[in-house]
């Protein structure tokens, strides 16, 4: 007997113990398993020519003996030799990335079942012993898998007469709380199949009991065993979009991308012309478990003509929609495609640009019909629509634009581009946005006050990525973008534009006195009307935002940029005419209290102050007068 790994233990314990309520999908798993086994066959089959496998010999059998109360179910697909026994069914297939935590609720573990398609073990849930007969295609010895559950497995050598795989479940006694003989009966496994396993594409099939009338009677009945097919074999894909229902849409996703939740929008295409194809596509509605980690692969399955050729075509779906679940089916695709002659192969082009914008379409569809759910994929994927408009120096931002949303200063809920140029002000020449950490923190900045005293709206970015995005999309409907915190924001009339140049000019030497006093880390200090009640701002000038600063300089590159930082001082503020006091009559007050601003507007950005303790004693000498 050999033990189980530990992660596969656990997630035994948990099946045999079955948290999970939906204890019939056990079936829908081994089905499946099948499935995708036939799935292997059949592929190598078209590839390698000593393989002789006929596509109506492919089919998956179910058996009931009720009696000995065990379910039965064979396939004829690879099958596996004793390595793979021991290694897919003594480990948990994709272990490497099930990262369990040991003291977790259970609500939790449903969930990380989920996650990972319940698989095989799912087989424990219903069944007291397992057994795996199984012989791989090309090999002469057959072997058996058995385990009781939790204590462990054991393989031996076994003789049976032809290639596959044949699972013996022996199904475990009713209890109070659960009728597991119900599994033995008939009526339910037909069900079982129609509910979770029609579309498989290889028959299933079982001996039903028929009423048939007796030979040469015509009133006498007899029962007789006739096999039937149980699924209807049509991919959900090929169905016509009317006769399938969202629960199936849905159930189906579920069991083939092994998302727990459902997804935002499902989207089944049907597309005939130069390139004809047909794909189901899901738009999930959080992130993957492995999204930010480098296993995280975008792509689509591949089928040719309802045979899985690849499982993640990654040519098929542009990064910025990598999120995008889902499968695409094609007559007009060679079987024999490998990777290079796809990156090349013009129909998969065609049908890349074709289910970009088949998404890109539902995408907006979603933002406009059903905000919630597309505020809810947004918090997943919205960086990822993000990158998309500012990667490859903007390319794709006519496409992207209209699916970014901001934080809105007016509506304090997340709003879309077009919504806020809707709103603007008659003379509103530019989008204002201001960046921060929190839009708690940017509303608090002092360069947003008189913005939003104007009656502007200002959006609140708080993704490092967002000014770089609007950087590149440079406008948008005609109306540039400005933030809050650059030189030239033009709020002032004439009047008042004239009345601060002056200003400037009679203190000019102040000014200059105060700039040397910052040397190296300010371009100028000036007075402004940009500010309301705070004494004092940060702004810059050029290109680079002090926000901008931070993000690039946060990137681990030798070269670091430096934003041309401007300390600006209200004009109407009480300290206005302090500043200018202290300059006639005492200059080394002066010098103290401008290194105290401008370390106060340092704070106000989320700046670090160099010299901290100086500034902290300057202060409390301030106080101590
Ligand atoms: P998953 O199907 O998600 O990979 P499972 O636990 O259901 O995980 O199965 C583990 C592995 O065992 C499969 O990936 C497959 O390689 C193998 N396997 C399971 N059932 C069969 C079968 N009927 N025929 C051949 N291989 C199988």
């Amino acid at each position: 007997m050999k033990e189980f790994k530990a992660e596969s233990k656990r997630l035994l314990d948990l099946m045999i113990n079955s948290i999970y309520t939906n204890k019939e999908i056990f079936l829908r798993e081994l089905i499946s398993n099948a499935s995708d086994a036939i799935d292997k066959l059949y592929y190598e089959s078209l590839t390698n020519k000593d393989l002789n496998i006929k596509k109506e010999d492919l089919k998956i059998n179910i058996s009931l003996d009720k009696e000995k109360r065990t379910i039965t179910i064979s396939d004829n697909g690879c099958g596996m030799d004793e390595k793979e026994l021991e290694n897919n069914l003594g480990t948990i297939a994709k272990s490497g990335s099930l990262n369990f935590k040991q003291e977790k609720e259970k609500k939790e573990d449903i969930e990380i079942i989920g996650q990972f398609g319940v698989g095989f073990y799912s087989a424990f849930m219903v069944s007291s012993k397992v057994t795996v007969y199984s012989k791989k295609y090309n090999a002469t010895q057959g072997y058996v898998w058995t385990s009781k559950g939790a204590e462990g497995y054991s393989i031996e050598p076994c003789d049976m007469e032809s290639y596959g795989t044949k699972i013996v479940l022996n199904i475990k006694e009713d209890s109070e709380d659960e009728k597991y003989s119900e599994f033995l009966e008939e009526y339910k496994i037909k069900d079982m199949v129609k509910k979770y396993s029609d579309y498989i594409r290889y028959p299933i099939q079982m001996l039903c009991s028929e009423e048939k009338l007796k030979d040469g009677s015509k009133t006498e009945y007899e029962t007789v065993q006739v096999l039937k097919n149980l699924n209807s074999m049509i991919p959900i894909w090929k169905k016509s979009k009317d006769k399938v229902t969202e629960e199936e849409y849905e159930s189906f996703y579920r069991e083939k991308f092994g998302d727990y939740e459902k997804p935002v929008k499902v989207i089944p295409v049907s597309v005939e012309g130069t390139c004809s194809y047909k794909a189901l596509l899901y738009i999930p509605s959080h992130e993957p478990y492995d999204y930010y980690t480098p296993n995280f692969k975008k792509g689509l399955q591949l089928y040719s003509n309802g045979v899985l050729i690849m499982e993640k075509c990654e040519e098929l779906l542009p990064d910025y929609y990598c999120f995008v679940n889902g499968l695409v089916d094609s007559e007009d695709l060679s079987l024999n495609i490998s990777r290079e002659i796809l990156q090349h192969d013009r129909q998969l082009k065609l049908i890349e640009k074709s289910i970009e914008k088949k998404i890109n379409t539902e995408l907006m569809n979603l933002l406009k019909e059903d905000r919630e759910s597309y505020e809810k994929f947004y918090n997943a994927f919205g960086r990822q629509l993000k990158y998309g408009t500012y990667s490859e120096f903007g390319m794709n931002k006519e496409k992207l634009q209209d699916l970014l949303l901001f934080h809105s200063s007016f509506t304090k809920k997340l709003s879309t581009l077009e919504e806020y140029v809707e709103r603007m002000k008659e003379d509103q020449k530019s989008i204002y946005y201001a960046c921060g950490e929190s839009v708690d923190k940017i509303d608090m900045l002092p360069q947003v006050e008189k913005v939003k005293e104007k009656g502007y709206e200002i959006f609140y970015l708080t993704d490092s990525i967002d000014e770089f995005v609007f950087q590149t999309m440079m406008e948008y409907k005609d109306k540039t973008f400005k933030n809050v915190s650059s030189e030239d924001l033009d709020l002032d009339t004439k009047e008042e534009k004239e009345a601060i140049k002056k200003e400037n000019e009679e203190n000019k030497d102040m000014l200059e006195y105060m700039k040397e006093i910052l040397k190296d880390d300010i371009q100028e200090v000036r007075f402004t009307n940009r500010l309301k009640n705070h004494p004092v701002c940060l702004t810059t000038e050029g290109g680079i935002s002090i926000e901008m600063e931070k993000v690039i300089n946060s990137m681990p590159a030798d070269q670091k940029i430096k934003a041309k930082i401007v300390l600006e001082i209200n004009n109407s503020h009480p300290i206005a005419n302090k500043l200018k006091e202290l300059f006639k009559e005492n200059k080394e007050e002066l010098k103290n209290y401008t290194k105290i601003l401008f370390a106060t507007s340092k704070l106000i950005e989320g700046l670090e102050v160099k010299n901290p303790t100086e500034i902290s004693n300057l202060i409390c000498e301030a106080i101590s007068k």
